[in-house]
């Protein structure tokens, strides 16, 4: 079958369209004086009135399998960058999302249950004091507390913390995986992000529910086990020396340069005690810089397989790339490939940015879960999926962490450039009919078969005013988004797409860009006003649904009136059988619907007797299939 773009395409002009008039971008009221005041610019670059605050994190702690709890110590340096003299914070609490007061947005399985973490010690800038936060409710999972020496512009604070919580038995994003075997994630008590736009992060955090948002901090932790255990997680571990037998540290290090998948410990191994240091108890420790946050996996029976890959071609910068996982997750012993093969796609293709962080450790767990150079995998039958798994968990490299995304907010910023990728790396590594078929299956379908009211809520709707509970919810971030992206992909094509990517993710990672910052930042780095796309994708009441209402021969060719009755400017290809029995596929591209929203002519160019046409959206799926055809 030929397959034409342009030459058989014409889509009728009518320059009274409203489309060819500039389009703004909706903002809230608080948006709109943000940009008047000049905190925020049109061309969607920071401006010099952009500021963030950051924290230094010292963190210890000791767990003892199988007892579950966590104890802590903790001193946070907190840096005010902002104009305020701040005289009190917010102070986030993750952990109490588990108390059985707490808020919630799904059911929760009674073993997910605990209660709030115990704060034993509290003192600011070395006196100790209560901690007395401002609402005394149980299951607050932030909290605001008032500090006796105020923080001036440019001054910092320090906290410091004693606290003890108990891991939930159930795992989910945490939690105890096996009796012996621990996620330690959202664990320690961290200053919210204050912005001059929204004001403090005040968003609670609900459990396995909406998702993150955190400043970008350095971090030292430790974490103190029994001998035998072995501890992987967030940062570059800085005393392997200290931690493992000199066997294995060698292993370990040998890998840092090794495209050879190293098995640095055993199962056999580990059981014999011929891993890990033989002290009563081995403190490992940590450091990572530049994070938005760090979680820690422990056990003392998983193996523990490691290698390396050159992420950046120009400096030949190699990132660690570690797995650590049980002997039944079978698909694990592949593992380290598998991150290597994201990070190659990752660093190359798209996003097509060197993987920022110096390793990557999947962690077998059960919740598919992604953290700063970690992700919290569970283990999978198929290998494909335990492959493309791995890919999106760490593809969230780049979105949420690199670029500093509002998660409880804005995630279609976050799991909607992921998901876009992911079809990408499919694409690369298992070809379009595998890929296809499966991003309609678990990216697209439930939406298009959604006739809830909620389901054609704008993608812009801010997520904290949208229940975890309704399907939109995961239907806006994930597969609506992620088309939406792939239609943006499609319409610029490659080169200025690229373009328009990477000048957004240069002018903001390490920051906190909202949805207008990268609207406007794409319309300035590809030079093209594109808030008529932005409107009709992100911020509609819409769906996909095109229909063919009219055919016509015209001058020995055939003009095909399509109405866009969902309002979404979706791709598709138009195949066109001619009476002789030939057939025609002519790409109607989202550009087709930049100048009139509603409705378009396209000619097809042959002169032949038309005698079907049908519109094929692929990926985007039409939700009403049966006016994609003519006749009908
Ligand atoms: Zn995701």
């Amino acid at each position: 079958m030929k397959f034409r773009v342009l030459a058989l395409i014409f889509p009728f002009i009518c320059v009274l369209a409203a489309g060819l008039f500039a389009q703004e971008l909706y903002k809230p009221r608080n948006v709109k004086a943000a940009y008047a005041a000049g905190l925020r610019s049109k061309d969607g670059k920071p401006t010099a009135k952009y500021f963030q605050n950051s924290s230094a994190h010292n963190i210890k702690i000791s767990v003892n399998p199988p007892s579950r709890y966590v104890s802590g110590s903790q001193e946070i340096v907190y840096k005010n960058n902002s104009p305020l003299t701040l005289d009190r914070l917010i102070v986030r609490l993750e952990m109490n999302a588990h108390a059985p007061e707490a808020a919630r947005e799904r059911n929760v399985d009674a073993k997910q249950l605990t209660s709030d973490v115990v704060i034993t010690e509290f003192a600011e800038n070395g006196v100790v004091r209560p901690w007395k936060p401002i609402i005394d409710i149980k299951g607050m999972s932030l909290n605001a507390i008032g500090l006796e020496r105020p923080v001036p512009p440019g001054g910092s604070t320090t906290l410091s913390f004693r606290w003890v919580y108990e891991l939930a038995e159930k795992p989910d994003r945490d939690g105890a995986i096996d009796p012996t075997t621990f996620y330690i994630a959202y664990f320690y008590p961290r200053v919210a992000v204050l912005s001059n736009v929204d004001g403090w992060d005040a968003d609670q955090h609900l459990l396995g529910g909406h998702e993150f948002f955190n400043d970008f901090n350095d971090y030292n932790v430790e974490v103190n086990v029994p001998k035998n255990f072995i501890v992987w997680g967030t940062g570059t571990l800085t005393n392997i020396d200290e931690v493992l037998q000199p066997k294995h540290a060698e292993r370990l290090k040998r890998s840092f340069t090794s495209d050879e998948v190293i098995n640095v410990a055993s199962l056999a191994e580990v059981r014999a005690g011929t891993v890990t240091a033989q002290t009563p108890t081995v403190t490992w420790k940590w450091r990572s810089e530049n994070v938005p946050d760090v979680v820690y996996g422990l056990s003392d029976h998983y193996i523990w397989d490691a290698s390396s890959i050159v992420v950046d071609k120009k400096t030949g910068r190699r990132a660690s790339t570690q797995a650590a996982y049980d002997e039944t997750s079978k698909n694990f012993a592949e593992m380290v490939t598998y991150i290597k093969s994201a990070l190659e796609y990752a660093s190359n293709d798209w996003p097509g940015i060197p993987y920022p962080y110096p390793k990557m450790t999947i962690f077998r767990g059960t919740a598919d879960m992604e953290a700063p150079m970690m992700a919290n995998d569970s283990s999978q039958e198929d290998p494909k999926f335990q492959h493309f798994i791995a890919a999106h968990e760490i593809l969230h490299t780049y979105f949420p962490f690199y670029m500093g995304i509002n998660e409880r907010r804005y995630s279609f910023m976050e799991e909607g450039w992921t998901t876009a990728f992911e079809y990408g790396f499919n694409q690369k590594r298992f070809g379009q009919p595998f890929t296809d078929d499966l991003f309609k299956r678990i990216r697209v379908a439930n939406w298009v078969n959604n006739n809830d009211p909620s389901a054609d809520l704008p993608i812009m709707t801010p997520e904290n005013a949208v229940s975890g509970l309704v399907q939109a919810y995961g239907d806006n971030k994930y597969g609506k988004a992620a088309l939406g992206y792939l239609a943006l992909k499609e319409l610029l094509g490659d080169t200025d797409f690229r373009k328009g990517l990477h000048g957004f993710m240069n002018d903001w990672n390490g920051k906190h860009p909202m949805p207008w910052d990268m609207f406007y930042s794409f319309n300035t780095h590809t030079g093209k006003d594109l808030n008529w796309f932005w409107n009709a994708w992100f911020f509609s009441h819409g769906y996909i649904d095109h229909a063919i209402v009219d055919v016509r021969a015209e001058q020995g060719s055939t003009v095909v009136r399509i109405e866009n009755i969902g309002g979404y400017p979706a791709p598709a290809n138009m195949v066109v059988t001619f009476t002789d029995g030939s057939t025609e596929t002519i790409r109607q591209g989202p550009d087709i619907w930049r100048v009139n929203m509603k409705e378009v002519e396209t000619r097809v160019n042959v002169p032949k007797t038309v005698r079907s046409i049908v519109l094929d959206g692929g990926i985007f799926i039409d939700t009403n299939a049966a006016d994609n055809k003519w006749p009908r």
